[in-house]
């Protein structure tokens, strides 16, 4: 197949400039996003393709080999005669086009850096990174906690030993006696050129299988049932995210395992809001409670306290309860309960009651009870500051 033309490949026109270009290639990456197009070759080829025209075109000198020679001007820029995401340089753009946490499904399915890594000469897959995310409330975040999760995960095959094969014998490649590349010549402009590429028989392996074992189709690996005990620390927070090594798939044919990254989810709380390490909490209270001062308990996330309502206290009055709040991840240091009181209109009187507050609406006739600002002002920032 024709290789085709990195204008043509990005959709963009051969005068456009930088910004286009990179608007352009942003727009395929995200349609060919991995995560939107999961086990999908094609998708996967064509963010390859893109990734490779965005490679030449957005660099100056590299595009201008490439105008004025073609394919065959800027081949010699890749490591191994084609290109290969080694050779992709933009990769730190992609948390800029996909937001953080790209980083690793980048690495899940076209093997980063750490991925189609050398053992000895040979080539090995290091299996997939695993992510969950973990539902935790307010409770289990204030005090910390052990969770058991349960897990499907790629390990080795028990029918071969994880060597794929039914003989559990690998034989060594015939086209590349092992190494995985084989050296390719071709024609171009310059001459004749060696290039260097991997191996098409064992795809770099250097090994091949005679015989795939019937249970797992050759991978070598099997989906088992696992469980895995967590420790979460007390005072972690929603996208937080907690990394165990080598928790995840084992790669193909006894490649090393991926990791299992587990993200922090908070379920709302009932009762608390919160902001940080601070948790905000209303808490009712009845007029005569307001006017005259009580004493109150109110709950915190570990158990109850005492507050003291001074006389006169107004609606929406905050009151700061000091380490009340929750932990703060990796330290001693916890944050703050702050306790907003409402003063609740009592909607249903006795007659009793009634006589009463007529009595005392007699005294709210001297009251000056001026309409102003000051108030709403004090409720403002509430949440914000
Ligand atoms: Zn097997
Ligand atoms: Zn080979």
């Amino acid at each position: 197949m024709a290789k085709r033309d990195y204008y043509e490949v990005l959709g963009v026109d051969k005068n456009d400039d930088a910004t286009t270009i990179k608007k352009a290639y942003r727009k395929l990456a995200i349609k060919y996003h991995p995560d939107k197009n999961k086990d999908d070759k094609e998708a996967e080829e064509k963010f390859k393709e893109a990734s490779e025209a965005y490679e030449i075109l957005s660099d100056t000198d590299k595009r201008q080999r490439y105008d004025q020679y073609g394919h065959a001007g800027v081949q010699d820029m890749f490591s191994n005669g084609g290109f290969s995401w080694k050779d992709f340089t933009h990769t730190s753009e992609f948390s800029d086009i996909f937001g953080d946490g790209f980083g690793s499904i980048f690495d899940m399915f076209f093997g980063g850096s750490n991925r189609g890594s050398s053992r000895g000469g040979e080539r090995v897959f290091r299996g997939e990174d695993l992510q969950i995310s973990l539902p935790l409330t307010l409770e289990e975040i204030a005090t910390g906690v052990e969770k058991t999760i349960n897990l499907k995960v790629k390990d080795s095959c028990k029918s071969c030993e994880g060597t794929g094969s039914e003989d559990k014998k690998m034989s060594t490649c015939r086209q590349c006696q092992g190494s995985g590349q084989v050296r390719q010549m071709q024609r171009s402009i310059f001459g004749n050129m060696t290039t260097i590429v991997t191996c098409p028989s064992c795809r770099g392996e250097g090994k091949t299988i005679t015989k795939k074992c019937p249970d797992c189709n050759g991978e070598g690996r099997k989906v088992h049932k696992k469980s895995v005990t967590v420790k979460i620390p007390a005072g972690v927070s929603e996208g937080q995210h907690i990394l165990l090594s080598s928790y995840g798939n084992r790669g193909l044919r006894g490649g090393p395992k991926g990791d299992l990254i587990i993200f922090i989810k908070e379920k709302e709380d009932d009762t608390f809001i919160r902001d940080g390490s601070n948790l905000i909490l209303e808490y009712p209270i009845s007029f005569s409670q307001a006017t005259l001062g009580d004493k109150i308990v109110v709950p915190t996330l570990t158990g109850k306290v005492k507050m003291n309502v001074p006389p006169g206290t107004q609606s929406g009055k905050k009151f700061r309860l000091t380490n009340q709040g929750l932990p703060v991840v990796n330290s001693s240091t916890k944050g703050d309960l702050y306790v907003s009181v409402r003063v609740i209109t009592p909607t249903k009187l006795s007659n009793k009651e009634k006589e009463l507050f007529e009595q005392l609406a007699q005294f709210d006739k001297d009251r000056n009870m001026a309409p102003g600002k000051n108030f709403l002002k004090k409720m403002k920032g509430w949440f914000t500051g």
